[in-house]
């Protein structure tokens, strides 16, 4: 007995072995060249045929055409004929993205943070409570590195190539939560509204935050859908707010994929963020759920690649967009089933702290979460 107590304590010992405690931080690392927002796939399907946009983009990259004149033929994302169209929840998400452009950020609201701002001896700190007190699960502040600035404007014909030019140094970089029973009926239609509600909720934060810095005298600039001039995701896992996972969006502490990413930039002096480590790299290396699990095969099973000067995970975009319109929503399988996605409890927090120690753990915790939760995604009421 003694000595199986011996081994059985010996065994606990060796997995709980910190021996990945003290690696670094994962960075993303900043690309070689600036990407062109014009590449971006919702800015190929904003071009409509018989623009001069559209002449001038597929003029310069005429291998895209065929594929995009496809996708843009099939049912859009809203409208009836695709596969999980409802009147009712379709219609609803179709508001969320239109609203954002009725958006006035409340005004005693702004006046309120404003004043905290200028009375606070700490602005960082004022900065972080102010958005978290408007609705963001997370915060983190980080400088902008040029290689995650758009190089051209693409989505809207008004500004359609012009360069970008964003000389502001830092960004406050924001997460909202998607909500856990929504995103358990991946693909279906819930799915989509609930990503047009939070890209909602992040365009008010945005907004709100904008108004108060300008209020109190610093120069600041919103973006939020379909108005970035940046790249959020590398600058999310910069501020401190999580890791890339094999599916190419971020891995959020606590949330995992179940998030939308605001950011505001700045002139403001922000004191930056520090990176934190989730071991999500490591895990996606033996996980890959997502990829076997994604309807139109966009996700890789492979190696990483070198996309423009960085190493990742390469995504089909255009396999992933079809899949959309096929299906009349954003679909989030990839975000759902990753085991990073559970909700935001005790139990989960616990198992995301223990898979930062060793691989044996990862291992034990992946095996675990495949018994538990299954290999293979089922939506809820299937
Ligand atoms: S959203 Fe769906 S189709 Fe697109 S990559 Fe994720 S799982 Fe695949
Ligand atoms: S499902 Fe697995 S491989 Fe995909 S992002 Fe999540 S942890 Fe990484």
């Amino acid at each position: 007995m003694t000595s199986v107590l011996i081994v059985g304590a010996l065994l606990l010992l060796i997995l709980c072995l910190p021996v990945d405690l003290f690696r670094s931080k994962t960075a993303p690392g900043e690309p070689d060249a600036r990407a062109d927002e014009r590449d971006v796939m919702f800015a190929r399907m904003a071009r409509a045929e018989g623009t001069p946009e559209y002449e001038d983009y597929y003029s310069r990259r005429p291998e895209l055409k065929r594929t995009d004149d496809r996708i843009r033929a099939m049912t859009p994302l809203f409208e009836p004929g695709s596969k999980h169209y409802d009147p009712v929840i379709s219609l609803e998400a179709g508001k969320y993205f239109r609203d954002i452009y009725e958006i006035e950020p409340d005004i005693e609201s702004v006046e309120t943070w404003k004043r905290r701002l200028e009375e606070g001896a700490d602005q960082t700190l004022v900065v972080k409570e102010m958005v978290k007190a408007l609705g963001a699960a997370a915060v983190g502040f980080t400088r902008i590195r040029p290689g995650y600035i758009y190089s051209r404007k693409g989505r809207f014909a008004e500004d359609y190539g012009e360069p970008v030019v964003l000389d502001h140094p830092g960004a406050i970089l924001f997460l909202v939560e998607m909500d856990f029973d929504e995103m358990q009926k991946a693909p279906g239609v819930e799915v989509l509204r609930e990503s047009a509600h939070q890209y909602w909720r992040a365009a008010v934060i945005s907004m709100t935050v904008v108004d108060v810095l300008k209020g109190a005298g610093f120069s600041a600039k919103a973006h939020y859908d379909a108005h970035y001039d940046l790249i959020l995701p590398p600058l999310a896992v910069e501020a401190g707010l999580g890791e890339l996972g094999g599916d190419n969006i971020l891995i959020a502490d606590r949330y995992g994929s179940r998030v939308r990413i605001g950011a505001v930039s700045t002139d403001m002096d922000l004191a930056e963020s520090l990176p934190i480590r989730l071991a999500a790299d490591e895990f996606c290396t033996i996980c890959m759920k997502c990829a076997e699990n994604c309807p139109s095969r966009a996700l890789s099973v492979g190696e990483k690649e070198d996309v423009r000067g960085v190493e990742k995970w390469p995504t089909d975009a255009e396999k992933c967009y079809a899949f959309w319109r096929q299906t009349g929503s954003d679909c989030g399988i990839c975000m759902t089933v990753c085991p990073f996605s559970h909700r935001n409890n005790l139990f989960h927090n616990s198992v995301r702290s223990v898979i930062r120690l060793n691989p044996w753990i990862r291992y034990i915790a992946l095996r675990f979460d495949d018994l538990i939760y299954g290999r293979k995604w089922k939506p809820q009421g299937d």
